[in-house]
């Protein structure tokens, strides 16, 4: 079977503390965007796991997330022996803070449960997808969603509606672990106003959630090219601007269809990887095969 993976963005990212276990605790708002990876999974002759990509800097072995997540799929249902084959064609770029790698891993999840006809629930699937990646659960669940815990507690909230997303990654590559490092390395650390971004996510108030939008990575990670693309994005008329994730990816909202297709077309002179996007209700969608 085959679906499309959806790319997120945090509309906020605070990071709440440090837990023993290495994990943080987070305050995320999360939103889905029509920014797609398409993942097919089969049952295969083979044996074992077997993954291919069309992006050669995707490890098509154990490391991938995908694989990860098919493999604690059959542990946790102490299926032994198993062969499946999972084929991702990416669009999402890579290491760019937008979930491309857990986006692939949720809709592999997504897929066994239905090509095994075991029926797990939401819940149990987000559970084993919480072991593999913090953005996992949110990946399967999707739309716009406040995310807890180290990302495993989700409360949808209504859709960020009538507007478009913007989305530039710069030539810079982020690892989540090291800028969790350069966040725990800091002295002081600015917090955000969650309190106020409950309020305007569950009343789906726009301009609120505008004037909140907001991530602790930008204390800790440098992005040189963040100023300017926030300047081009702040020029052609964007509503809130702000970096997704652990970054680089910079994104910025737009009411106005216009303004945000003259951005994206300016931003597309000086960067490679620049998109533009619509929110969306749902992180996996599923594909109908060709006969
Ligand atoms: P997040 O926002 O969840 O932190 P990200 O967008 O920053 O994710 P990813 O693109 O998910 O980062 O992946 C980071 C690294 O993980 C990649 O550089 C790659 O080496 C590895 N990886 C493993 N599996 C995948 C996959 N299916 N797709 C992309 N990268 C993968």
């Amino acid at each position: 079977m085959k679906v499309k993976a959806a790319a997120k963005i945090n509309l906020m990212l605070d990071i709440l503390k440090k837990l023993d276990n290495g994990y943080h605790s987070l305050f995320m708002i999360m939103q889905s965007v029509d920014l797609y990876d398409e993942v097919s999974v089969e049952k295969s002759e083979s044996g074992g796991i077997k993954i291919f990509c069309d992006n050669r800097n995707v490890p098509c072995d154990s490391r991938n997330i995908a694989y990860k997540c098919a493999e604690a799929f059959f542990k946790e249902l102490e299926i032994k022996e198993y062969s499946v084959e999972i084929t991702i064609k990416k669009n999402i770029p890579l290491a760019a803070g937008i979930a491309g790698g857990s986006a692939d891993g949720a809709a592999v999840l997504y897929c066994l449960n239905k090509i095994y006809g075991v029926n797990l629930t939401d819940f149990e699937l987000s559970k084993i997808g919480e072991r593999v990646g913090a953005d996992i659960p949110f990946s399967l669940t999707g739309g716009t969603a406040v995310a807890l815990g180290t990302g495993n507690v989700i409360a949808r909230v209504n859709t960020l509606g009538g507007c478009r997303i913007v989305l530039a990654k710069p030539q810079q590559e982020v690892s989540t672990p090291e800028a969790y490092a350069m966040f725990d390395s800091l002295t002081r650390v600015r917090h955000l106003d969650r309190v106020s971004m409950i309020d305007a996510v569950s009343t789906g108030n726009y301009e609120k959630i505008c004037s909140l939008c907001a991530n602790v990575f930008e204390q800790a990670v440098e992005v040189p090219k963040r100023p300017h693309i926030k300047g081009i994005m702040r020029k052609f008329g964007a509503d809130a601007v702000c970096m997704s994730g652990s970054g680089p990816t910079v994104f910025g909202l737009f009411s106005d269809d216009e303004k945000a297709q003259k951005c994206y077309l300016k931003l597309k002179e000086k960067y490679d990887e620049v998109y533009i996007c619509n929110p969306i209700d749902s992180g996996i969608l599923e594909l109908v095969e060709e006969i």
